[in-house]
């Protein structure tokens, strides 16, 4: 970018900010708009979102009902406080999602951010042990391969060598880890650690379908089942973690319908507000709050309460992307671009350093053999925005992507991996 297109904003500012997952002179691309699936630049370049928003924009960018939605309550309040005092969005927010996720789900608890939302089913978990009686059970199993979060409580859920924490192992105590049971010896081998552990288990803890930050990996639904069956034989909470996977990005409204399997406790957030402001929930099964709702330990209290939960706007947001789900072809949209990523990932497979082609929903994965941070920079002349991490390249394009718009990130990809490719040999 020649620099009297770099905006004083950019250059003054970088020295105070601390960028995520990177050194702290990384570079980032002036945003100054945002409508559908384009970024523009403040040269005025535009690009093609591939990864909408880290897979939260399901409705693209700017979308005009959610910014019609965030008006009308901001002429009311943006954030009330919620402990003593209630408002519409969240208490029909709550009601929605209870409605909308299959199975039995009656309580919704409202925090801002996906990480904090696995904290709190955490939370929910041990003091559901504690009131029933289990005061051992005050650890949690999580699966090779899985992310849960970055925040200090969730970082022993991820996966200690391929997530992003390795650094931190020996700093706090490990969770249990198992292989995912995806066949007969990974099932008996959960099954004994189960049989061992389960009295200090409060619950284990699984992303459905797709293990996303530790590197887009897909198992089947007979996983999930096995792992339902499993905590239920061993009398152990089940936590299913849908901040990824759910709102359609794998072709149903919520993976878990995949595999005809509910958890004991939900977690929902990135899509749920559209992409648009930080909101998650976690939902409680009707059995795991009628633990709680007919207790008087002192335990039946939830001990949470964030500043800003359930804020107005955010929820707002939510109950307008929720209508859209309602409105427009969502799930049609999710079936045809899986097929597009299909067709137009495929001359990816079997090139030298490719280990994997792979779609599931509106998720396609070109898997490397070896790191492809170094393919970062490739993507933007291409006018799209394509941001590959450990060695994927991958896409999770808004569900309202057009054909065209998709055809330029997968022709993008195929053009630098391919070139990236010859140049290996
Ligand atoms: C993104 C993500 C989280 C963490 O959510 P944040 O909002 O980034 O804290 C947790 N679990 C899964 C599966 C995720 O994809």
């Amino acid at each position: 970018m020649s620099s009297s297109h770099t905006p004083s904003w950019l250059t003054d500012g970088r020295p105070a900010i601390w960028p995520p997952y990177a050194r702290l002179d990384a570079d980032a691309l002036p945003v100054a708009s945002a409508s559908g699936v384009r970024l523009t630049l403040s040269d005025g370049r535009e690009l093609i979102d591939g990864i909408a928003n880290w897979w939260s924009a399901c409705h693209g960018h700017n979308h005009p009902a959610i910014r019609a939605a965030l008006h009308e309550q901001l002429e009311r309040f943006p954030h009330i406080m919620f402990a003593g005092l209630a408002h519409e969005p969240a208490y029909r927010l709550a009601e929605r999602l209870t409605k909308l996720v299959p199975g039995d789900f009656s309580r919704v608890f409202f925090t801002e951010s996906g990480s904090v939302s696995v904290e709190v089913g955490m939370k929910i978990a041990l003091q559901h042990a504690m009131i029933v009686g289990r005061r051992y059970a005050t650890r949690f199993l999580s699966f090779r391969g899985g992310y849960h979060g970055d925040t200090l409580a969730t970082m022993p859920l991820c996966d200690p060598e391929e997530g992003m924490h390795a650094m931190f192992s020996g700093v706090f105590n490990p969770g249990l880890l198992a292989d995912l049971p995806h066949d007969a010896e990974t099932t008996a081998a959960l099954d004994r650690l189960l049989a061992d552990s389960a009295r200090e288990i409060a619950a284990v803890v699984v992303e459905p379908l797709v293990q996303g930050a530790g590197g887009m990996k897909f198992h089947g639904p007979e996983v999930l089942q096995t792992i339902r069956r499993l905590c239920d034989r061993h009398g152990v909470l089940l936590i299913f973690d849908e901040i990824f996977t759910g709102f359609g990005r794998t072709g149903t409204m919520f993976a878990m319908e995949q595999a005809g399997v509910t958890p004991d406790i939900l977690c929902l957030s990135k899509a749920l507000s559209g992409g648009t402001l930080p909101l998650a929930a976690t939902l409680a099964s009707r059995a795991v709050a009628q633990v709680f709702e007919t207790s008087d330990h002192p335990a039946a209290v939830l001990m949470h309460g964030p500043t800003y939960m359930a804020n107005a706007l955010a929820c707002a947001a939510a109950n307008a992307s929720l209508d859209l789900f309602e409105q427009e072809p969502r799930l049609q949209q999710a079936a045809a671009i899986a097929a597009q990523l299909t067709a137009e990932l495929e001359p990816c497979r079997g090139l030298t350093g490719v280990a994997d082609v792979r779609v599931l929903g509106a998720i396609g994965v070109v898997q490397l053999d070896r790191d492809a941070d170094v393919l970062r920079s490739r993507f933007p002349p291409f006018g799209v925005w394509v941001r590959p991490f450990r060695d994927i390249v991958y896409l999770t394009p808004p569900l309202t992507i057009d054909r065209a718009d998709l055809a330029q990130l997968t022709g993008a990809i195929v053009q630098v991996v391919g070139d990236w490719s010859r140049g290996l040999k």
